[in-house]
């Protein structure tokens, strides 16, 4: 029987974008292999860079000409400007703009920002998708190290590491004290918050 998952993808035209949606192309893991044909000087060397997806294994450079297109496709260019924008000013290891870009192609393919779990899913939306934030878990915490009040999910106090999530206020890993876990107010909660940032 033929099998999907050992195809190799090597071009845009061997995927068919109009049923293609963003799980078909996530990022599973990167593939990397070399080899050799021929001896001595006809040696030849060659290399498959690919990611694996649902699809089979995507060349590489492929994979990020599909994401961009898909999220063309879907219209949520705005949303990767967000992203990019957002990787940049986190940008600790001084990569290169092209290296933030398929940095979030990735995340945007992987839907980074509709996971109550990533570390910044409640900064993120705060500042460029407000709307999600009225529908998600939030609680108010005080950590550890800062001890200030921050807002978090609930879904990163139920996946805390040894008790410790990462801080509102500074990222750090930290043990923390829940102060509000009232979901009706979280709206509230938001307004208040970009208030103080306000200031
Ligand atoms: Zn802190």
């Amino acid at each position: 029987m033929w099998n999907v998952n050992s195809q190799r993808i090597k071009s845009l035209d061997a995927i068919d974008f109009p049923t293609l949606g963003f799980q078909n192309l996530r990022w599973q893991y990167g593939v990397f292999q070399s080899n050799s044909t021929g001896s001595g000087r006809e040696k030849k060397y060659r290399s498959w860079n690919g990611v694996k997806t649902e699809l089979g294994e995507i060349e590489e450079k492929v994979w990020y000409q599909a994401a961009e297109r898909l999220i063309r496709q879907k219209g949520e260019q705005e949303l990767l400007g967000y992203l990019i924008q957002w990787c940049s000013e986190c940008n600790i290891f001084k990569e290169t703009a092209d290296q933030i870009r398929k940095e979030a192609l990735q995340l945007h393919v992987d839907r980074i920002f509709d996971n109550p779990r990533w570390i910044d899913f409640v900064p993120f939306n705060r500042r460029y998708r407000p709307e999600v934030l009225k529908t998600a878990r939030l609680v108010t915490v005080v950590s550890e190290c800062c001890q200030e009040p921050g807002v978090v999910t609930q879904e990163q106090i139920d996946a805390a590491h040894e008790e410790t999530i990462s801080c509102p206020c500074c990222g750090r890993w930290s043990h923390f004290e829940v102060t509000d876990s009232a979901l009706g107010v979280s709206e509230h909660q938001v307004e208040q918050t970009n208030g103080m940032e306000m200031i």
